[in-house]
């Protein structure tokens, strides 16, 4: 392989490594294949993010802006090939790269079809519901996001050039913020190559998307108020970048995911020879092999009841003495090798470290094979598992994280001991829990949650379908408290609003109908040209109302409904019963009966645009009807949402009043309406 010149991409185009570029070198032969770093012009970058790439991506939706998404994962798809061939060079095994890159891509695909389904077509995302802040209902308050006028920059580990790099910009993306993406030097070769793929698919505005390969020079220096700093990696890097001056006086976002001592629990019920046990063997192994042990979620810390640690190391050993190590483009390898070779002397150190407190009872770094490689040349090291025989007396095993394939195994006393020792970490990313007591699970999540961004819980009944301790969602949350960064990224919406301003907005019912783009009860209505149900999704406006004609509800309807459904519930048919009850001053009308009845008031019976009623929300029975009572409806469109190519979705403020103006139900209806 002849050395790569790995470029960055700065204010529209491909910069070389200069002279000052570092050499990276191949995981596997240890030689040199890659170069980078150099001069970049770091003011022009930012500009070019905030004149071009913000302005564009700002006019889109948030639906244009997922199916960009969607059209960007796409194309990564096609190019899997090219990115597993490179990032071999990395260390990783073909199943190393479903994490990182399979995983990557399917997380972009993740938010795409999120912004779809959870955020609106339109520029403004609203957050909660409208808060009534008065008592006629003439100044309200509603939460809204938008997105920040400045850049992302994200700054991410050597661990996953591709999943690191897609986790944080699908988010921001979809919020509509330009990013400048700044991988690890060790790998980013790979993250190269996903960056050109991604820019020479043409779906970017220009400015959206750019790419530091080397150092980001002044960069921090430079930042302001409407910018952010994602930062994933170790400890110390995260307290000198976020002490850095600029970023504390001008309050710059600054979210870290840094290094973590996990834990995993093995449940005081999981005797050996039981499904818990056999998992809990088979994820620690998992997570102290899979990326040779280089993820920020693998497990540090095994934490397993006192009489059980003679058979838990004896299981793990036998387990882990299967892991064929070597090149990782053998089929057979299990385990590739770490990043390099400066990284391996790294966790050496540091398991020498662990072994001032605990002994190693598996895996030599003197002594283990390697397949199909030069063991002295690349960075190959065996599993090794330690015993820490006082965890209480212990620190270093605690926090020591040697980001490799290293973990200790401790004793515990009772379930409050293994809590103690889990929140010993001092924060950590996830902490795992294998039980099939939900009353141990409970005392966990309880004892543990404050120190941990994510508890994985799994057994028997769960395992088939489980993802993995190691596996951080799109839809939940990743970070965690303390040690772990205090940051907090993915969790599906979540993630996204990292990357927008929430602003509170009090104003009237008109001014927040405007501004959200969702009508707000109070707000003007506007009377239909036409029955809304027979006006196609295109035509119909926000606030285009009817109002029915009144019904009224006899004693007749409400026992001829009770006798048909045989709803026959006391306070419909029993006026003694009825009246004694606190809610109804006698009989009453059944709710389901006001709601059918609305539907027949305001529905237009024939074939139209109307195709589907997929639901209700937020139905709410205000007023007990009695008979003699007359209901009638207002119905007006309060949202609408593009589906498919063929229909979109139609919210509708329905509200039910009777003969004195008094609402008597409200709720909000769904229909699929054809464009
Ligand atoms: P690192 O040495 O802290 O580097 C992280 C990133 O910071 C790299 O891109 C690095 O660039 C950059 N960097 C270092 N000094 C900088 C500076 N002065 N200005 C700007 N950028 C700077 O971490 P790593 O060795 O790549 O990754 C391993 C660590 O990351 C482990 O501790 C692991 O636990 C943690 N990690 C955490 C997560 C998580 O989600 N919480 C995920 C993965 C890894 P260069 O490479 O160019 O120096």
């Amino acid at each position: 392989m002849s050395l790569l010149d790995v470029k960055s991409f700065a204010a529209g185009a491909w910069i070389a490594p200069d002279d000052s570029a570092r050499m990276i070198a191949s995981a596997v032969t240890g030689e040199p294949i890659a170069r980078a770093g150099g001069a970049l012009p770091v003011q022009d970058m930012l500009d070019h993010a905030c004149n071009a790439g913000g302005p564009a991506l700002r006019k889109m939706t948030f639906h244009d802006r997922a199916r960009m998404l969607k059209a960007l994962s796409v194309e990564l798809g096609k190019h899997k090939q090219a990115l597993y061939d490179l990032s071999f060079e990395t260390g990783a095994t073909q199943s190393d790269h479903l994490i990182d890159i399979d995983g990557g891509i399917g997380t972009m695909f993740v938010f795409a079809s999120k912004g779809r389904r959870e955020m609106p077509d339109g520029h403004v995302y609203l957050d909660g519901a409208v808060e009534q802040l008065s008592r006629e209902g003439t100044f309200l308050g509603q939460h809204v996001c938008t997105p920040l006028q400045g850049v992302a920059v994200h700054i991410n580990a050597f661990n996953f050039p591709v999943w690191g790099m897609l986790e944080k910009l699908a988010p921001t993306l979809l919020a509509g913020v330009p990013a400048i993406v700044k991988p690890a030097t060790a790998t980013c070769y790979v993250t190269e190559l996903a960056v050109k793929i991604m820019l020479e698919s043409g779906l970017l505005p220009e400015g959206a998307l750019q790419l530091v390969a080397g150092g980001v020079g002044d960069m921090l220096d430079r930042l302001g108020c409407q910018d952010v700093v994602s930062f994933t990696g170790s400890a110390a890097t995260a307290l000198a970048l976020r002490s850095n001056d600029n970023i504390l006086r001008n309050s710059v976002r600054f979210v870290a995911e840094q290094d973590s001592l996990n834990a995993s629990i093995l449940g005081p019920d999981a005797e050996p020879g039981s499904p818990e046990f056999d998992l809990f063997v088979k994820e620690v192994s998992r997570e102290m092999t899979a990326k040779a042990g280089q993820k920020c979620t693998a497990i540090r810390r095994i934490l397993v009841p006192e009489a059980r640690q003679e058979a838990l190391i004896e299981a793990l050993s036998a387990r882990l003495a299967k892991t064929s190590i070597g090149d990782p483009r053998a089929e057979t390898t299990r385990m590739g090798a770490l990043v390099n070779n400066a990284q391996k002397a790294d966790v050496l150190q540091k398991a020498a470290l662990i072994g001032t407190e605990a002994e190693r009872v598996f895996g030599d770094p003197g002594a283990f094979e390697v397949q199909g490689a030069d063991a002295e040349k690349g960075a190959f090291l065996p599993p090794m598992l330690f015993h820490c025989a006082d965890p209480d007396a212990a620190a270093r095993v605690h926090d020591t994280e040697a980001f490799g394939p290293v973990s200790t195994v401790m004793g515990y006393r009772d379930l409050g001991h293994a809590i103690t020792l889990a929140n010993r970490g001092q924060g950590s990313l996830v902490a795992s829990l294998i039980t099939h007591d939900p009353a141990v699970a409970r005392e966990v999540v309880l004892g543990a949650g404050a120190f941990h961004g994510r508890i994985y819980i799994n057994d028997r009944d769960s395992m088939k379908e489980s993802t993995g301790h190691g596996s951080p969602l799109p839809h939940m949350v990743h970070g965690g408290p303390g040690r772990a960064g205090g940051g907090e990224e993915l969790g599906g919406v979540r993630g996204v609003k990292h990357y927008m301003q929430r602003t509170a907005i009090q104003g009237s019912p008109e001014m927040l109908t405007a501004i959200g783009g969702t009508w707000v009860p109070g707000a003007k209505e506007i009377e239909a040209p036409a029955h809304p149900f027979t006006r196609v999704f295109g035509d119909l406006q926000i606030g285009e109302t009817i109002h029915t004609a009144p019904r009224e509800v006899t004693l007749a309807d409400i026992e001829h409904f009770a006798d048909f459904t045989g709803d026959t519930f006391y306070a419909h048919m029993d006026e003694e019963a009825a009246a004694r009850n606190p809610f109804f001053p006698g009989r009453v009308a059944h709710g389901y009966l006001l709601l059918s009845f609305a539907a027949g008031m305001f529905v237009d019976p024939n074939e139209g645009p109307v195709l589907a009623n997929t639901g209700l929300d937020g139905l709410r029975f205000l007023q007990p009807v009695e008979a003699g009572d007359r209901i009638k409806v207002r119905l007006t469109v309060k949202k609408k949402t593009p589906r498919t190519e063929e229909y979109g979705e139609v919210r509708w403020h329905v509200t039910l009043t009777n003969q004195n103006g008094e609402q008597v139900a409200e709720y909000e209806l769904l229909t699929m309406n054809a464009y």
